[in-house]
């Protein structure tokens, strides 16, 4: 038993507060302090990138010999110095946008001027092809929700009745647009924006990232303008996975306990988080971010959720004269948008998460058509993309409707939404991206649904 612990104390970490217990052997350091081994590489490494100048002092005067005290023991000798690679700062992604005419001017919308509703759905318009009934919800939420920010502490509208933050709910099944709406939404409208997987935060405490990681995530997409991240957007992606298990008497870690962790953010709340870091840590700053102006979007597949529908209807018309048959619903295309809190509910969403989500809808599968459409019509359409890299060596390329068709048929075989067309259109590009800078006399190049499936080539017109 060391002679510390004699008396039932322990001695800690001077940085991190850990006993030696939990970390190990501290080492002990003059004037009885104490460290532990990861707070002591945690200063090396700190130090070890230092430059004169942190310390004060011209490089010239950097030497071995100069150093201030102790700690010349951390600095590698005057040549290694020399021998420093430099390193040039890295653009911000603005400014390389701007340089590189990557955004058209008067493409993001300034929310302080908080555009009407259609004019956010007219915008989504131009990259999300379809979902119109969600682009609709959405814009009209967000509408709001930035209305209630920019308008709260007008003198005018400091009453009593407080108007609810409209966090929303998105159902619909893989590859649909749910992410891509939001990114584009965020994008569009200039907010930052963090992504989140549901199913890789844990409740406070366990393995994983706990609720509050998400805060930090935008704090570093807001580029740690606290104020910025205030009135940001967080999209928490499949939040089915979260569910409350059935029958289970076990301790459910990841589904509800995790629903509950989130509930006092989509509330609002005054969270600590670590700038810079996602984790918190004893060497990171903190910062405390207010989430009551942050707007969240909850999404999720929510798989077999129609039958959970479908029952509820076929029960509620079960009886009497307007009893419906049990299979009325089984070929409804659109079921989904009949979704109900209950049907959530009984999915195994607690009900105060619902509650703090009031805006609930779908978005739909996407069909052969809209497949397609997606090929070509969106601003920045897989298609458009590959016309834009060949036009670089001068060359003009087409694709045929039936082409076009033949790889929307192919994509929706494979189930997985849109997701499918970039890999199956990168498949058969490859060859032609390689073959083509080979022959500079190739003027147009047209993909025909032949050369999709395999059976014959691409149409090649030479130069005049
Ligand atoms: P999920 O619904 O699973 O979140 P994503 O939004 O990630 O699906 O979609 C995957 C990709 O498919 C997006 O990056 C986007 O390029 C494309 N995509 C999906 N839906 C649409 C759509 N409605 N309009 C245009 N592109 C879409």
């Amino acid at each position: 038993m060391d002679e510390e612990k004699k008396d039932g104390y322990e001695n800690c970490c001077a940085m991190c507060r850990r006993t030696e217990s939990q970390v190990g052997k501290l080492m002990k350091l003059p004037q009885n302090m104490y460290l532990c081994e990861d707070c002591l590489q945690r200063s090396f490494d700190m130090v070890s990138t230092m430059r004169p100048e942190d310390l004060g002092m011209k490089p010239e005067d950097f030497g071995m010999d100069k150093l201030p005290g102790n700690i010349h023991f951390l600095f590698p000798g005057d040549g290694m110095m020399q021998n420093q690679p430099k390193i040039k700062p890295k653009k911000k992604e603005k400014e390389e946008n701007a340089a590189s005419g990557m955004r058209e001017a008067g493409d993001i919308m300034d929310i302080t001027e908080l555009p009407a509703p259609h004019e956010i759905k007219e915008r989504l318009d131009e990259y999300v092809v379809g979902q119109d009934k969600a682009k609709k919800v959405i814009s009209v939420a967000v509408y709001n929700h930035y209305k209630r920010v920019k308008n709260q502490n007008l003198p005018q509208f400091m009453d009593d009745v407080r108007i609810e933050k409209s966090n929303m709910l998105m159902i619909g099944p893989t590859g649909c647009g749910k992410t891509y709406l939001v990114q584009t939404l965020a994008r569009l409208m200039n907010v930052p924006l963090a992504i989140t997987d549901a199913t890789s935060l844990t409740e406070a405490g366990y393995i994983g990232d706990d609720v509050e990681s998400v805060l930090s995530k935008l704090l570093q997409n807001a580029d740690n303008d606290v104020e910025r991240a205030e009135h940001g957007i967080v999209f928490i992606d499949e939040i089915d996975k979260i569910a409350k298990k059935k029958n289970t008497n076990s301790r459910d870690v990841s589904g509800e306990s995790v629903q509950q962790g989130l509930l006092k953010l989509l509330e609002g709340a005054d969270v600590e988080v670590p700038v810079g870091a996602t984790s918190k840590n004893a060497m990171v700053p903190m910062t405390t971010i207010n989430t009551r102006n942050i707007l969240f979007i909850c999404g999720g597949a929510f798989p077999d959720l129609e039958e959970l529908i479908k029952q509820r209807l076929t029960k509620t018309s079960s009886m009497g004269f307007n009893s419906m048959l049990r299979d009325a619903f089984d070929n409804d295309p659109d079921l989904l948008a009949k979704v109900a809190v209950e049907d959530l509910r009984e999915y195994g969403m607690i009900p105060e998460f619902l509650g703090r989500l009031p805006v609930i809808f779908s978005l739909q599968g996407l069909t052969k058509e809209s497949l397609a459409r997606i090929l070509v019509e969106p601003k920045n359409a897989i298609t458009k993309q590959y016309q834009k890299l060949l036009a670089m060596d001068e060359v003009k390329l087409e694709f045929d409707a039936d082409a076009i068709d033949k790889i929307a048929e192919m994509a929706l075989a494979r189930s997985t939404g849109a997701r499918a067309l970039r890999s199956i259109i990168e498949a058969f590009m490859l060859d032609i991206m390689y073959e083509i800078p080979k022959d500079p006399s190739i003027g147009t190049v047209t993909i025909t649904a032949d050369y999709i499936s395999a059976k014959g080539a691409p149409r090649i017109t030479l130069r005049n």
